[in-house]
């Protein structure tokens, strides 16, 4: 499917007759920085500490969700009850205690080139993403220096429901002053992808790590890119289409 079409097909299911790029609404785990592997890692450690059985594959599938949903989903499958309150407060404390352990993340290469197309284009930047990792959220205003703002960079700690819910990318909307069809999601989990489409907004999946582009699709991104590099590479293009392509 060409850009064209792929544009289309969205103002069909969104029932509008043009989108129009006003923010662009970035998820930070596996999106801006290649900290994935590290939050894989300290998973896997917390569950075995904890006798749960579990894969460090598995983790890159709940990517973007809460702390609290990941803690339940174990608590479920190996002890077929959720996670007590006081159970997700210590063992997510300790979670971040382990992805402190690892080594720096670094930035996702192509990150920084989609953020300074957005910024030339006049497309809003608002930072959605479901951590409450403080070693990671408090480099973003260094590392994207000019490109992201605190005051744009919405946390776990903002929103009720965790992403696959909506309301983490409508409130960046709202953050943004935008309507869905105004904002363009870029997100690398499924999780995310779903949160994204069900906010409405336009959804872009990108492949950073070991989850297969039909993930993405399935979840319901709108295109998918293999990398932030690529990502990067054609969204001016998209961007192109986006200004000449109506429904009407
Ligand atoms: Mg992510």
């Amino acid at each position: 499917m060409n850009n064209r079409e792929t544009i289309l097909r969205y103002l069909s299911a969104a029932g509008v007759d043009r989108f129009v790029p006003r923010a662009a609404l970035i998820d930070m785990d596996g999106t801006l920085y290649d900290s994935m592997p590290n939050h894989a890692t300290a998973w896997h450690t917390l569950a075995t500490e904890n006798g749960i059985p579990s894969t460090r594959e598995e983790f890159f599938l709940y990517e973007g969700a809460t702390g609290a949903y990941t803690l339940c989903r174990l608590f479920n499958r190996a002890f077929g009850r959720d996670a007590t309150p006081e159970e997700i407060s210590r063992l997510y404390k300790r979670k971040t205690e382990l992805f402190a352990m690892q080594p720096a993340v670094g930035l996702m290469p192509g990150a920084k080139k989609l953020l300074d197309f957005f910024k030339a284009a006049g497309t809003k930047r608002i930072v959605v993403t479901g951590s409450g990792q403080d070693t990671v959220i408090s480099r973003l205003t260094t590392d994207f220096a000019g490109l992201i703002e605190a005051t744009d960079i919405i946390t776990a700690r903002d929103v009720k429901k965790g992403k696959p819910d909506p309301e983490p990318y409508i409130m960046g909307m709202k953050r943004a002053g935008a309507v869905p069809s105004e904002s363009i999601v870029i997100e690398n989990a499924p999780l995310g992808v779903t949160a994204g489409h069900r906010s409405g907004a336009f959804t872009v999946g990108v492949t950073t790590g070991p989850v297969p582009r039909v993930e993405l699709e399935k979840a319901g991104a709108d295109i998918v890119y293999d990398s932030m590099e690529e990502c990067a590479e054609m969204m001016p293009g998209l961007f192109r289409e986006m200004a000449v392509t109506t429904r009407s």
